[in-house]
């Protein structure tokens, strides 16, 4: 490949995977069967930086990712979800002492994590998102929203902690991104919070169904490190959250050099790349095999119809013909999958016609599924899909 890496403008990537022909938006949801299966569709050519292992779509193209309304990625209605983002402001709060000070979040969305990280510290919260429609779940004095990007002319005079979870790996040029936040981020004791999903899970667990087209970028530590370092950005410290789903990176502005690329890319994490190709391939083939073929299958049911469920639908062999998909977000019930077509139900309608097995689309809701079945009284083979 001839692909300069956004992140350290290393020439030599390798190709990683390719999936074509998949749902471009696999987090919209359609109000009817024919409108999901003409879904938009794209292709995801994935590329390796052998230097600082970052995992980018060399054939991604913005154009065909304007947001509409459908758009539903609020996670906040599982226990689980809700359980660890208090965990995190509790611990941004305590490492950093933000107590009435400013909070300013890139990318807040209805603004649960800045409500949260307000309500806890006594903070002023200001979040910055495009495309706030002005509906927030968790409405407080202390929040205000902005409606564009935060940049140099917008952002506040002082912001005390600056948070973007979930944000980066949507952006096409990551480098020139986070140059125009270190350059709209004046003061130099900010301290900078960032998180993506980990491209060491998505390889090492073979969570191929992590693997979507709004994400232009799979970070791994070392690359998420590398881009701050390189717009000039120190790093005060790094790790994986979330049960390794998630790599996290605090930084804080500064006017000192940056320091030494720490971190280069694993022998291990070359390992798994040069075999991700087959990897894909077999998980393809044997989940499909599981779901079973033909007239008297055992009837699978998909548990959890955000991204990951609309990819394994899409990718696995045979996944159009899974009966059931079911989720807890009662906004998606009674809409339909981008690509396969299935409706989505609420996990009570399973009731009428139990499923012989359930496919946990995350497995770190596992547990919280399996009590949701057994209250329902329902006893199902639960199986995690991509992960252990
Ligand atoms: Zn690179």
């Amino acid at each position: 490949m001839t692909h300069a890496c956004p992140v350290c403008g290393h020439g030599g990537a390798t190709a990683l995977a390719e999936l074509r022909d998949v749902p471009v938006h696999p987090n919209v949801l359609w109000d009817s069967r024919d409108a999901a299966l003409a879904a938009p569709r794209g292709d995801l050519v994935l590329a390796y930086c052998p230097d600082c292992s970052l995992i980018w779509n060399v054939a991604f193209d913005p154009e065909v990712l304007a947001y509409d309304t459908g758009y539903e990625n609020s996670l906040h209605f599982s226990p689980t979800f809700r359980r660890y983002a208090e965990e995190l402001a509790g611990r941004l709060i305590e490492r950093h002492g933000i107590r009435g000070k400013t909070v300013v979040e890139i990318g807040s969305g209805k603004g649960e994590f800045l409500s949260l990280l307000c309500a806890k510290g006594g903070n002023r919260g200001v979040g910055f998102d495009p495309s706030y429609d002005g509906e927030s779940d968790a409405v407080q004095r202390d929040v205000e929203f902005v409606r564009e990007l935060y940049s140099e002319a917008s952002a506040p005079p002082r912001a005390d902690l600056l948070v973007c979870r979930h944000v980066l790996e949507h952006v096409e040029n990551p480098t020139a991104f986070l140059t125009s936040v270190r350059g709209a981020a004046k003061n130099a004791d900010t301290v900078v919070y960032f998180e993506v999903p980990a491209a060491e899970y998505m390889l090492r667990e073979r969570a191929v169904w992590d693997l979507i087209y709004p994400h232009v970028s799979v970070f791994s530590e070392s690359a998420l490190r590398r881009l701050f370092q390189r717009t000039g950005f120190r790093v005060l410290s790094s790790g994986f959250s979330f049960g390794g789903q998630y790599v996290w990176v605090e930084a804080s502005p500064t006017m000192a050099a940056p320091l030494a690329a720490g971190g280069a890319a694993t022998p291990e994490l070359g390992r798994l790349v040069a075999s991700f190709s087959a990897t894909l391939a077999e998980e393809r083939r044997t989940w499909g095999l599981r779901l079973g073929r033909g007239a008297g299958a055992p009837e699978a049911c998909v548990w959890g119809a955000g991204a990951k469920g609309a990819m394994f639908l899409n990718q696995v062999e045979g996944g159009d013909r899974v009966g059931h998909v079911v989720d807890v977000n009662p906004r998606k019930h009674k809409r339909f999958v981008p690509g396969t077509g299935q409706r989505i139900a609420a996990p009570e309608e399973l009731v009428t016609s139990p499923p012989e097995r359930v496919l946990v689309m995350n497995p770190i809701y596992r547990e919280e599924i399996e009590e949701t079945l057994r209250s329902l009284g329902l006893e199902a083979i639960v199986e995690a899909v991509g992960g252990s």
